[in-house]
């Protein structure tokens, strides 16, 4: 497969990190269609994408619970490969409604790779996560740590399982490239601050939370946990810059061979909470409110990626830091 300009179908490419990768894929030359139900995005990131980069890609407002709307758009344009974001992945509402998350996220992989498979498409990025790999005691996560262990939530188990059922694939039908990128925690947004992250309501991860509260929209961020062993007490994390993550994408269309490989998309740097909220108070330049509240249940102390895979086989590595995230989440402030 001639690399340079494919013709890439993305679920879930109006959504944060989808419309992120869409805008790398148009810049590098590739040809995009979109598939989305809007369920968590709007659709004037497609005015966004077009502004960023001067082009707009074919949009199909479809489910993929709808097998045979999916179809029609696999009837209708040969792919080269297919980047899968598409998902529910509220992890507190995947435990209140465990049914929704199952059958969104697995029916609506099995329908993808059904159309993918009876069109010959056979190379496909799956978006995973970190949560894979589980409570095992282990801070910094390499891709050979076995998966699946003691996964707290329905949303976690979604992406085990899918991943196991690309394996399986892979195993049935060898002529499959499959990549499955594991994310670590991806915050900021494009530089222009078009694009950005924006859930409605109270938020639940950490970033969106102190945007709210940067904006003015919510009083103060608590701080789940300040008794953890770690250096100042608060939790650990890998955050990394959605453009890196975007540029992750690229790299692995780069490294896709036959078979189901899984990558860490990570720095390899772990932040506390405390120090996240002292870097935002240093780039913006202002107070961010804040106290000591709980631990949140289901929290991990420590969770950063060992992203020394990615770096060997894909030459792909993390350059942007958090304060870069910082500086273009306050742009997005600015422009919204
Ligand atoms: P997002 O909610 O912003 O984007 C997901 C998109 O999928 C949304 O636009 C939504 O409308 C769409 N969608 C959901 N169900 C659909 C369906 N049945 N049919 C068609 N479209 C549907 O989320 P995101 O943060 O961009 O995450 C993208 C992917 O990356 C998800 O699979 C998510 O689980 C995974 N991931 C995200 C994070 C994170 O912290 N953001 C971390 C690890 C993995
Ligand atoms: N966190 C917090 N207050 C919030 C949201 C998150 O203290 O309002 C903490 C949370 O306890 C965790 C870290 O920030 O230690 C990252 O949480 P997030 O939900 O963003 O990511 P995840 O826990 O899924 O890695």
């Amino acid at each position: 497969m001639n690399k340079d300009n494919l013709h890439i179908l993305v679920t879930g490419g109006t959504g944060y990190i989808g419309s992120h990768v869409v805008v790398e894929l148009l810049d590098q030359g590739h040809t995009v269609e979109i598939v989305d139900n809007l369920i968590n995005s709007q659709i004037e990131v497609l005015d966004k994408i077009e502004q960023i980069t001067n082009q707009r890609p074919v949009f199909h407002e479809v489910d993929l619970l709808d097998s045979s709307a999916l179809n029609q758009v696999f009837d209708h344009s040969h792919f080269d490969l297919v980047i899968h974001f598409a998902g529910l992945k509220a992890v507190a509402e995947s435990i209140e409604q465990p049914l929704k998350y199952y059958d969104n996220n697995i029916t609506g992989a099995l329908n993808l790779l059904q159309s993918m498979q009876s069109h010959d498409v056979k190379q496909l990025i799956f978006s995973s996560s970190a949560t894979v790999y589980g409570d095992q005691g282990i801070e910094q996560c390499v891709e050979t740590l076995p998966t699946g262990i003691k996964l707290t939530n329905p949303y976690g188990k979604t992406k085990y399982m899918i991943e196991e059922i690309l394996k399986d694939l892979c195993v049935a039908d060898p002529e499959f490239n499959i990549i499955a990128l594991r994310y670590f925690n991806p915050v900021g947004n494009h530089v222009s601050g078009l694009l950005g992250e924006n859930p409605n309501g109270i938020p639940n991860n950490l970033m969106p939370y102190i945007m709210k509260v940067a904006a003015g929209e919510l009083p103060e961020l608590h701080i789940f946990g300040n008794d953890y062993e770690t250096p100042d007490g608060t939790c650990l994390r890998d955050y990394i810059h959605v453009v890196d993550l975007a540029r992750g994408h690229l790299a692995a269309i780069r490294g896709l061979k036959p078979g189901f490989t899984a990558y860490n998309l990570g720095t390899g740097r772990p932040t506390s909470v405390l120090e996240m909220v002292t870097a935002f108070e240093q780039v913006s330049g202002q107070p961010l409110s804040h106290s000591f509240a709980p631990r949140r249940p289901g929290d991990l102390p420590k969770l950063y990626a060992d992203p020394s895979k990615a770096e060997r086989d894909l030459n792909w590595h993390a350059e942007l830091t958090i304060e870069d995230a910082i500086r273009d989440i306050l742009t997005f402030i600015n422009h919204k």
